[in-house]
């Protein structure tokens, strides 16, 4: 079995998920695990160490080119994650997508069709897509 496709994971979700199936514990679920990935990242830094956050204003201006606010603009983060921060944040980021893929079950949803979507609107944008 190769790399499943989104398709074949929402599937997946569908036949795990007897116990959520009311649209208000998958949404109060997606929520939980939204938060749970940001904490991991926050533990990696308060817990761990292996990175941290040093930030400053942006100093982006209305008239820099492209290229130049591409590499004038900061990420605020300094190292890298750990192996251990690495597969936590990656687990919890696994439970938010489960979560995700139940929401869009119970709503209808096809998955890899978001995913299609957005990257065509994505090719579209270009670089410039902040927010
Ligand atoms: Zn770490």
């Amino acid at each position: 079995m190769g790399l499943p496709t989104l398709h074949q994971f929402q599937e997946q979700v569908s036949e795990l998920l007897l116990r959520h199936r009311s649209l208000l514990d998958v949404l109060s679920k997606y929520q939980q695990s939204n938060a749970a990935v940001n904490r991991s990242v926050v533990k990696s830094m308060t817990e761990c160490g292996c990175i941290q956050v040093h930030t400053s204003k942006q100093p982006y201006t209305p008239e820099m080119t492209l290229e130049e606010a591409k590499s004038a603009l900061e990420t605020h983060k300094d190292g890298d994650l750990c192996e251990h921060c690495l597969e936590a944040v990656k687990s919890e980021m696994g439970k938010n997508l489960f979560y995700l893929s139940a929401l869009c079950n119970v709503l209808d949803i096809d998955l890899e069709t978001i995913v299609e979507e957005e990257s065509r609107k994505c090719s579209t944008l270009g670089l410039f897509k902040m927010s």
